[in-house]
């Protein structure tokens, strides 16, 4: 206890004193994690780092209020405020992503999916989504998630030569089995995801597509992955990955399907909104229709061709051959090292990625063959295609250093990579 609990000193009753003051355990935590995320070199797809101005409006005091419901009809009194956040976060959403409504409540990616088979399913209806261990996401209808044990799964694969999504294997398999909603998009994607096409299928079998935008909304809003705006029925996004902004997700649609939305968010699975985090919404999406922000998300696709081409000149096997966005999904079989030792090893080096199943995976999920990686965060940082040969350099290394369980360099090579990452500033706190 003595080592989690603050030191009970009268101080803690003061409401106005600083995090340093109340609870050093934590605001000491919370510097570690800063110095961590300064130190690596991070190329976790799925996270960024955000600006300040997302930082300090998720610090606000919009925490403290509640507000079921929706602008112009809530539960509470008190929201002359809270009503134009929402509104403000809900027009930049519609003008960003150019679509006619806008949710944008949902606490996070997967209750925000969860609330797209509330508005359109009944229990025990199928709903298809690519496999998990092809690169889908789990609330797209995986046997361990609500959405594979209450409703009826039908998943589709990517062909096991081109490592891509084959439109005819999931036309055939949705004309088979007419299921009511269609996913596409997930979470180890490399290549663009073609919206018309699954549009056209769902139309022909008559099931509401949804887009599932969350790790390349950034890349939609700035121009550099196509919009599922003109094809998909629904459109979920996290808003905390290529976007971003702040942990959460917001769920788009024409206005023919904006109630059944709405419904489903609130009262179906939520009660009051993260007004903090609304805020925070707002300011991204402000941020992310900048021209500086077109330039970033070009800038990560960019990244991510050089950081491929750097792998591919080492010998690493790139699932599909390489990428169309921010994310390379990366075989470690030819290179023989498990995903996970590897992925293990790279941390003990200064560079943060995952281990994760590549398609048709020999190997267990706990243990699969492959890596993940992309580049969101280190352009955030400000890092550039001329730095991607060294970046690609070094993970080579580390994986050669782990097959050889020679620690002495990875040490080596997280000292270098430590002084290369502290000439690029930590994105939200730097002076
Ligand atoms: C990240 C992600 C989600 C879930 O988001 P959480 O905020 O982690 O719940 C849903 N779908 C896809 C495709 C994702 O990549």
């Amino acid at each position: 206890m003595a080592d989690t609990a603050p030191a009970a000193t009268e101080s803690t009753t003061d409401l106005n004193l600083p995090l340093e003051t109340v609870d050093p355990k934590v605001a000491e935590l919370a510097d570690a994690e800063a110095r961590r995320q300064a130190e690596k070199i991070r190329l976790i797809p799925s996270e960024n780092y955000v600006s300040r101005a997302v930082l300090d409006a998720t610090a606000t005091l919009l925490t403290n209020k509640y507000s079921e419901g929706y602008p112009g009809k809530r539960y509470y009194e008190g929201q002359q405020v809270i009503d134009q956040v929402e509104r403000l976060a809900i027009e930049r959403a519609q003008s960003l992503f150019e679509v006619e409504h806008a949710n944008v409540q949902p606490y996070s990616g997967s209750p925000a999916n969860l609330a797209v088979y509330l508005a359109f399913l009944e229990p025990g209806d199928k709903v298809m989504g690519m496999a998990l261990p092809m690169g889908g996401h789990l609330t797209h209808g995986w046997s361990v998630s609500a959405t594979g044990k209450w409703f009826r799964p039908i998943q589709y694969d990517v062909g096991r030569e081109t490592g891509r999504v084959d439109l005819d294997q999931v036309r055939e398999l949705a004309l088979a089995e007419r299921p009511k909603l269609i996913f596409c998009g997930g979470t180890a994607i490399p290549r663009l995801i073609d919206f018309e096409g699954f549009a056209a299928i769902a139309e022909e079998v008559e099931a509401i597509l949804c887009a599932d935008i969350a790790h390349i909304a950034g890349l939609v809003a700035g121009g550099a992955h196509p919009s599922p705006a003109p094809h998909a029925d629904v459109i979920s996004t996290t808003t905390h990955k290529t976007l971003r902004g702040p942990r959460g997700a917001m769920l788009m649609s024409r206005e023919e399907h904006a109630s059944a939305l709405d419904r489903a968010v609130f009262p179906g699975l939520q009660g009051g909104p993260h007004n903090h985090t609304t805020a925070a919404i707002a300011v991204a999406l402000h941020e992310a229709a900048t021209e500086e922000f077109r330039a970033y998300a070009h800038q990560i696709v960019s990244n991510a061709k050089a950081l491929a081409d750097g792998l591919i000149e080492r010998g690493f096997d790139l699932v599909s051959g390489g990428t169309d966005n921010h994310l390379i999904l990366v075989d470690l079989t030819n290179k023989d090292i498990g995903g996970k030792p590897a992925a293990q090893a790279l941390d003990r080096a200064g560079i943060e990625l995952n281990y994760n199943t590549v398609p048709y995976d020999p190997r267990k999920p706990f243990d699969p063959s492959g890596i993940r990686l992309g580049t969101p965060a280190v352009t955030t940082r400000g890092m550039t295609p001329d730095d991607m040969p060294r970046v690609a350099g070094w993970i080579d290394a580390a994986v050669e250093a782990a097959k050889r369980e020679d620690e002495p360099a990875l040490e080596a090579t997280a000292a270098e990579v430590r002084d290369f990452t502290s000439a690029f500033p930590l994105p939200g706190v730097a002076a």
